[in-house]
């Protein structure tokens, strides 16, 4: 579908739109990051994957994590009980909204990717407090065939002193009813989740997973069933690249995934999973020139889904 030369051609090509953007700094462990970093990784449903550019390089893969928390919320949940607590809805304010608690049904979060709905989509998964954190570090380290992940100390140390806001919008869903129980340590469980280390071969074996239904292409197992992975990847089409989720689908007509750390996963049913990470963010949060490889990929390879 693409040569090893051309995407190593796109990456260069595409190096100018990282000076777009700027690395997010509100957890101050991520302002170290290197906002020339630029890398992708394709993984098709055969399991034949190709990198270009720094797609070994690892950073925090923040937001992204919300799509496992939310497929291993649908695995222990009934979907009807777990949207009484959460929308599937789109919304027109920032990742970590505390105004976007809707009024009316006791103040859901208006969808699992925003962090609210993620913190609330987390409290919904089995096992409590011994059990959640390894349930989804479980499932993570199936949909990327990687068992080694682990969490960068520093970046979860940070958010863990800075992360008023998160606990702000816990504490409120607390009050509301919509989550229970200790709210320190859910917190504790989802900023640990959040700096979990990726790669873009991490990303694309993820993406390519939910891609082909569940059915991970390079180990062959069945990490999630193929009507959550539908569900995962509607939620990813409206919502998953905060407020650029429109535009962004006009562009490329892919499912997608962001993070403050400056990773994108995109997953195209019946095609594969592009994983891509620059950690120079534009003015929406995501990825600069992770939004233009993208973009560029989606037309040269004819990814849109629509
Ligand atoms: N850990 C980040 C936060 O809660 C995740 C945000 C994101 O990547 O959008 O603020």
């Amino acid at each position: 579908m693409i040569t090893q030369q051309r995407l190593e051609e796109l990456v260069n090509e595409c190096a100018f739109a990282t000076k777009q953007g700027k690395v997010a700094s509100y957890i101050p462990k991520l302002a170290e990051a290197d906002p020339q970093q630029l890398g992708v990784y394709w993984m098709d449903l055969e399991g034949n994957g190709m990198g270009a550019g720094e797609w070994e390089k690892r950073v925090t893969v923040q937001s992204i994590v919300k799509v496992a928390i939310f497929l291993q919320a649908l695995a222990d949940c009934p979907l009807d009980e777990l949207t009484r607590r959460i929308s599937l809805n789109a919304t027109a304010e920032t990742f970590n909204s505390i105004v976007d608690l809707e009024v009316k049904n006791h103040h859901r979060p208006l969808n699992p990717y925003i962090n609210s709905g993620a913190i609330a989509s987390l409290y919904m998964v089995s096992g409590g407090p011994e059990g959640r954190l390894q349930r989804v570090m479980d499932l993570l380290g199936k949909l990327t065939a990687n068992d080694a992940l682990s969490i960068d100390e520093q970046v979860y140390v940070s958010e863990k002193q800075t992360g008023h806001r998160n606990r702000a919008i816990a504490y409120f869903m607390k009050s509301t009813q919509i989550i229970d129980g200790d709210v320190e340590q859910l917190l504790d469980e989802y900023f640990r989740l959040c700096s979990v280390k990726v790669n873009c071969r991490d990303l694309a074996i993820m993406a390519a997973t939910l891609a082909n239904g569940g059915k991970n292409p390079v180990t062959g197992v069945c990490c999630a069933r193929k009507s959550h992975c539908k569900t995962a990847m509607a939620v990813m089409v409206s919502c998953g690249m905060y407020g650029q989720s429109g535009e962004f689908l006009v562009r490329t007509g892919m499912p997608a995934k962001s993070g403050v750390g400056g990773g994108i996963m995109a997953a195209i049913p019946g095609k594969g999973g592009l994983g891509v990470v620059g950690p120079a963010l534009n003015e929406t949060g995501n990825s600069a020139g992770g939004i233009e490889l993208l973009s560029r990929l989606s037309d040269e390879m004819d990814l849109s889904i629509l």
